[in-house]
């Protein structure tokens, strides 16, 4: 028999809100940080990439807290600075993925936008001529 995995965090002993599926021993300061700073993320992405709101904040824990932004169609996520110094990273899924980083994650959902508007441009012009 299989078991699934738990990751639903349990409060513990000193401040540690972790899942069992984790075991890190997460903190609920780091939790409650990450929920803080997803909603701020997702209130800034409402604000200045009107066109693909509503931004969602979302976050999970996987040896320690994380968040994101996640599009109202879930295919764009905006990724906090975590690994990249002081940049973010937006990620789109449309079918195939493209990546772009930025010091505003605003400019990086922009970036990553133009960059899918370009493949399928091309791949447009690319079905078209095939089409002759
Ligand atoms: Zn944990």
């Amino acid at each position: 028999m299989t078991r699934a995995t738990d990751w639903t965090a349990r409060k513990r002993a000193g401040g540690v809100y972790c899942s069992s599926a984790c075991g890190n021993g997460c903190k609920r300061s780091a939790y409650d940080l990450a929920k803080s700073r997803s909603a701020l993320l997702a209130k800034r992405l409402n604000k200045h990439c009107p066109g693909q709101a509503p931004w969602k904040p979302r976050v999970w824990e996987d040896l320690g807290w994380f968040y994101e932004a996640v599009s109202a169609g879930g295919r764009v996520t905006v990724h906090p600075p975590h690994f990249l110094n002081d940049t973010y990273w937006v990620s789109v899924l449309r079918p195939d993925q493209f990546i772009s980083i930025s010091k505003k994650p605003e400019v990086a959902v922009r970036s990553a936008l133009a960059e899918a508007r370009r493949h399928v441009e091309d791949l447009m012009a690319q079905l078209s001529l095939e089409g002759h």
